[in-house]
């Protein structure tokens, strides 16, 4: 039975270390009013972006609030 757990351990923490590994760069824009995150940095609906474009984590930009942009899938 010890076994069994011991072995959960293991896969769990490999699969959230796996997790951890899945970096995925996304295209933010940091005006007032964006709210959606992009995995283009030429995408239209950052070519009016007023600031510069931050490369985040989507993860992170999730975290902030963002939502994908509605010109991608
Ligand atoms: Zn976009």
């Amino acid at each position: 039975m010890r076994l069994i757990i011991l072995v959960l351990i293991v896969v769990l923490s490999g699969l959230s270390s796996f997790g951890n590994s899945n970096y995925e760069a996304v295209y933010i824009c940091r005006g007032k009013y964006s709210k959606k995150y992009h995995y283009d940095k030429y995408c239209r609906g950052l070519s009016n972006c007023s600031t510069d474009i931050y490369r985040v984590d989507r993860e992170d930009a999730k975290r902030i609030g963002r939502t994908l942009c509605g010109w991608e899938d």
